[in-house]
């Protein structure tokens, strides 16, 4: 199932919760109501809270309108936002975890092929959804850099969870880009901030369920700037898989729904190129995972 977080014409800023069925969004309470089903929240963090019943539900308006040609309204017509638009806890990330971005970013990191995942966080002010422009910072960075990753969303809380029981915890996925300020990040000597700045975290475009992705260690993953692909690779490539990373992280430390893990980054960004290559203003970023959607935001001015 692919969910989204949604916003009408005529919605100011309110925000929904829907279901995408080919070209056309269903808004998943509103369904359940007339279909006479268990009320379901109309937003994607409580609806993630909600567990096993809200999953039920949405399934079953799933099948119910598949076949309805009227339901809901065109994707076309509303406005995507990132499916959880204010995370309640910052962004986990995980840097370092492709063998040949290890290696392009010595210049940077100086880091060696890491033995235990790398961790570090982006602050819930970093999110912005599909089609949002990311923030100009120049003021403060002028090697604005790009990096797809795939993104984990947690659905139960746990701590200490074992790696045979990982993949449990795991409500479904979305594409991110963890943009960085290389600049800021080699100069800080740890990377909350050249990582943190606001709208440096694009999530999107749609979660798709755990159960829909099959094999998140099969997924092909790609990056373009301006229709020139910068990186491409797999995640079969991933040092730590999802199991190994989920259990390292909740070793000590509880995990809670919603809670977004991003995964690590392939080979191809601007740091690593001869000569280097950082954004600017009016540079359109797609972050691609074919199995999820397309991720595309414009540099800001
Ligand atoms: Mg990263």
């Amino acid at each position: 199932m692919r969910l989204a977080t949604y916003a009408g014409a005529d919605d100011g800023a309110g925000s929904h919760l829907g279901i995408v069925l080919g070209e056309r969004i269903v808004n998943v309470e509103a369904a359940a109501k007339s279909l006479g089903l268990p009320d379901v929240h109309d937003d994607m963090l409580g609806f993630i809270r909600q567990g096993a019943q809200a999953l039920a539900t949405a399934r079953t308006i799933a099948e119910r309108l598949e076949g309805d040609a009227s339901k809901g309204l065109p994707t076309s017509s509303v406005r995507l936002l990132a499916p959880i638009p204010r995370p309640q806890r910052n962004v986990v990330c995980v840097g370092l975890n492709y063998a040949e971005h290890v290696a392009e970013s010595k210049s940077v990191t100086g880091n060696e092929l890491p033995k235990f995942p790398v961790f570090f966080s982006k602050p819930p002010s970093t999110v912005i959804g599909p089609d949002d422009a990311i923030p100009w910072h120049g003021n403060v960075s002028t090697s604005i850099d790009w990096e797809v990753e795939l993104a984990v969303i947690i659905g139960r809380e746990g701590r200490d969870v074992a790696e045979p029981s990982a993949m449990g915890y795991v409500f479904g996925y979305t594409v991110a880009n963890d943009v960085t300020a290389r600049d800021l990040q080699q100069r800080h000597q740890q990377w909350y901030k050249g990582k943190g700045l606001d709208g440096f975290c694009p999530l999107g475009p749609v979660v798709v369920t755990a159960d829909e992705i099959g094999d998140p260690h099969e997924l092909e993953i790609r990056l373009r700037v301006n229709g020139v692909e910068k990186q491409r690779s797999n995640t079969r490539y991933l040092i730590f898989n999802i199991p190994r990373l989920i259990a390292e992280w909740s070793a000590g430390m509880t995990l809670y729904p919603g809670d977004i893990l991003l995964t690590g980054t392939p080979s191809g960004v601007g740091v690593g190129r001869t000569p280097p290559e950082f954004l600017k203003p009016g540079d359109v970023v797609e972050a691609e995972i074919p199995a999820i959607g397309v991720l595309r935001n414009t540099v800001g001015g």
